[in-house]
């Protein structure tokens, strides 16, 4: 049997998407004799293949240059892509930052952290510039939202068998939530 591919990465969140995943358990196992699970951001393969993938999934909100390449880069790799989570669903928690001066959010982390000591703001031509977070949706199209934070295992389950029947999930019940 031809296995479905699938492609998934995180952009701007804290990988709570990626072990609700996880958290399917068993469950993934059975998916997996269905799914080609092609890339992660946890495998050495980080992009997904130049032919393409069925599904890709990605979770976090857009809040560098390097998200956004990477939003981009999936968007043309595959037909179907899921946000997975509320930072990508609709920026989440990562869009507090925009309430604050770039510079002040920057000194913040890199500065002012209790835990940090001579701390220095980084800068090079070779990192990816910040910008202000927004949702998945802002920078390319989106098919599948799955919401939550995390989405829990049972909706991601769900989400995936139904991509894998061929039909767009229609999420009800507790498999949609917002937190
Ligand atoms: Fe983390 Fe929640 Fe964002 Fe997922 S939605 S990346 S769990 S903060």
């Amino acid at each position: 049997m031809t296995k479905v591919k699938v492609a998934m990465d995180w952009l701007a969140g804290c990988a709570g998407c990626e072990m609700s995943t996880l958290d399917m358990d068993e469950r993934l196992i059975q998916l997996l004799d269905k799914i080609e699970l092609t890339s992660t951001p946890i495998t050495d393969l980080k992009h997904p293949p130049k032919d393409g993938v069925t599904v890709g999934i990605l979770s976090g909100a857009v809040n560098n240059t390097t998200n956004v390449e990477v939003a981009k880069e999936m968007r043309e790799r595959c037909k179907l892509l899921v946000a997975l989570g509320d930072c990508a669903v609709f920026g989440g928690v990562m869009t507090m930052r925009n309430f604050f001066d770039m510079n002040e959010a920057l000194k913040r982390a890199y500065v002012e952290t209790e835990s940090t000591v001579d701390g220095v703001i980084p800068s090079s031509e070779e990192l990816c510039k910040p910008i202000k977070a927004v949702p998945l949706g802002e920078i390319v199209k989106v098919d599948i939202h799955l919401p939550g934070c995390p989405p829990s295992a049972d909706a991601i389950y769900h989400v995936l068998s139904e991509l894998l029947e061929g039909r767009i999930p229609v999420l009800t019940g507790n498999n949609l939530k917002y937190d």
